[in-house]
């Protein structure tokens, strides 16, 4: 048995581990990070890059498909394209096999110890990790848990299911992203981030792709104006979408998935894959909680501002602390964690985690929308620009959509930015500098936008809150 004392041990390498990790390391802060599976965790394995890869490869598809078919404006011809989906995952996880490689070089640049193996706690000072090569004892001054989250399951369905000789018949994200063909029918379990990108996705790959969830609209954290395009387009590429049903099972010979709708009309649904996404669950077990007192906030490890638990020196980060699950907050509260353990006065500071939905077409919020910003009782402006009057976005043939911005009335301080339109994740980064520096209409407004952008039709919106849009 080895054992080794540190100042940090990060448990999980996730992207909110592995930041932390760096950090830690780059301000001299005695570091070591255990990661069970591979470094980069969801994110980069399983989640975020993967699932924007097989996205974007689906978008060039679909487009060759249209080109093909002669539905192509530009006068662009293409003949008989065709997918091998085996060597799309393949590229797919070329991506990330670069990307695993270049967190790991990047911790050991900073001086972390990588310790492969399941951590599990002893105590709230002690881990000990079964290693390939036996077991290693760490002793720790502070420990940050950072364990991250898991696929929901739901009773009646369980990943696995009947077996078929492409595999078990219901998938989770997973799943989804390593099929090595294109099933022919796809139902998807769940109309939120993961359903409807990857759905979407599969859909112009070829799948005929039906849609189940059990609310009464698709993307219910979204508001139905931003959400309208989205389901325009569900439409467009033959997506079908039962709201307000839930799912019951399988049926006996396990061909077709049951569903039965709010008036008690049971639904049989076709399928040779289903996709359960139905939500994703921290991970709080496995690793030894039983070892320590840590308070719980719902199903999550309770956090402060700071991302420290109710035990001394252990602090908790990223999906296993609770929502919004996304892999930017789990980097920020990786960075701040390492600040303070370094010492500095550091607390979560933030005014806005921008959500990016990467559909077709995408979504964008930051901040509050116009019904969370009248919440309070407070008067608003909001200013909204269709991309339908942006030259950009019609050379790019993607008029759908517009971008919103949600003011105070009183003295135009920005209180939230949203859009849905092609390729919008971009301008995340514009709406989420204007939220965070306090902008108001006037700044928006006064900045000069490149010519020509889809980044024009955000100053067009401030204009338009101010009441003197130029182009409409
Ligand atoms: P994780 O990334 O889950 O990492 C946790 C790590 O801890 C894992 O590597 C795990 O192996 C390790 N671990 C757990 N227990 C132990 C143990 N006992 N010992 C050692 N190691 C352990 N978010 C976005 O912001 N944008 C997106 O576009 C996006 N797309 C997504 C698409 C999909 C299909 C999925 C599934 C998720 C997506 N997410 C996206 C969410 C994002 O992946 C997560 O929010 C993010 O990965 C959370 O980071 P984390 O560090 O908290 O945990
Ligand atoms: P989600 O919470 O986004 O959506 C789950 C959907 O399933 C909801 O609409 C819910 O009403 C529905 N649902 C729940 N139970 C159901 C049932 N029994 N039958 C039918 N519908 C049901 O969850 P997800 O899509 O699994 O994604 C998990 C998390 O991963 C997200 O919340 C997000 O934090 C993260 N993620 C982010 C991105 C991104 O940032 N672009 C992409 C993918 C995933």
């Amino acid at each position: 048995m080895k054992e080794i004392t540190c100042k940090l041990l990060v448990i999980g390498a996730g992207p909110g581990g592995y930041v932390c990790a760096i950090r830690a390391g780059q301000l001299g802060v005695d570091t070591v990070i255990v990661e069970m599976v591979k470094p980069g965790g969801t994110c980069l394995n399983i989640g975020c890059i993967p699932s924007k890869a097989l996205i974007h490869a689906a978008d060039d598809y679909a487009g060759t498909v249209a080109m093909a078919a002669g539905r192509n404006a530009m006068g662009i011809k293409a003949e008989s394209p065709s997918i091998d989906l085996a060597k799309t995952m393949a590229w797919k996880d070329g991506i990330t096999g670069r990307l695993t490689m270049g967190v790991a070089n990047l911790l050991k640049k900073a001086g972390v110890k990588i310790v492969m193996g399941r951590a599990k706690f002893r105590d709230g000072k002690t881990v000990e990790v079964e290693t390939e090569t036996g077991q290693q004892v760490i002793r720790a001054e502070n420990i940050v848990i950072a364990t991250g989250s898991a696929p929901v399951e739901l009773p009646a369905l369980p990943f696995g299911g009947p077996k078929s000789p492409s595999g078990g018949k219901v998938i989770s994200s997973t799943g989804a992203l390593s099929l090595k063909e294109v099933p022919q029918r796809l139902a998807v379990v769940g109309a939120g981030y993961i359903g409807l990108e990857l759905g979407i996705a599969f859909a112009k790959l070829g799948a005929k792709v039906t849609i189940v969830e059990a609310l009464d609209r698709i993307l219910p954290l979204y508001d139905t104006q931003l959400t309208q395009p989205v389901a325009k387009r569900l439409a467009a590429l033959g997506i079908e979408v039962f709201t307000g049903t839930k799912v019951k099972g399988l049926s006996s010979n396990g061909e077709a998935l049951l569903a039965e709708n709010g008036d008690s009309q049971e639904k049989r649904i076709a399928a040779d894959k289903v996709l359960v996404t139905v939500g994703r669950k921290p991970v709080t077990e496995g690793w030894g909680r039983e070892e320590l007192e840590l308070e719980l906030d719902g199903r999550y490890l309770r956090i402060d501002d700071q991302c420290r638990t109710s035990m001394r020196g252990i602090y908790a980060i990223g999906d296993v602390t609770g929502e919004p699950m996304l892999a930017h907050r789990a980097m920020a509260q990786g960075e701040m964690v390492a600040e303070i353990v370094a010492g500095n006065r550091r607390s979560w500071d933030k005014r806005a985690i921008p959500a990016v939905c990467f559909t077709d077409p995408e979504i964008v919020s930051v901040g509050l929308s116009p019904e969370e910003a009248r919440a309070d009782g407070r008067e608003v402006k909001i200013g909204q620009f269709p991309f339908t009057a942006n030259g950009r976005a019609m050379t790019l043939s993607s008029e759908d959509g517009f971008v919103r911005v949600v003011a105070r009335a009183d003295n135009h301080l920005v209180l939230g930015i949203q859009a849905v339109g092609a390729g919008v994740s971009e301008l995340s980064a514009a709406f989420s500098l204007a939220v965070e520096m306090g902008a108001r209409l006037e700044d928006i407004a006064g900045t000069i936008h490149a010519h020509p952008t889809q980044s024009e039709a955000f100053a067009e919106a401030a204009l338009k809150g101010l009441g003197h849009a130029l182009h409409i």
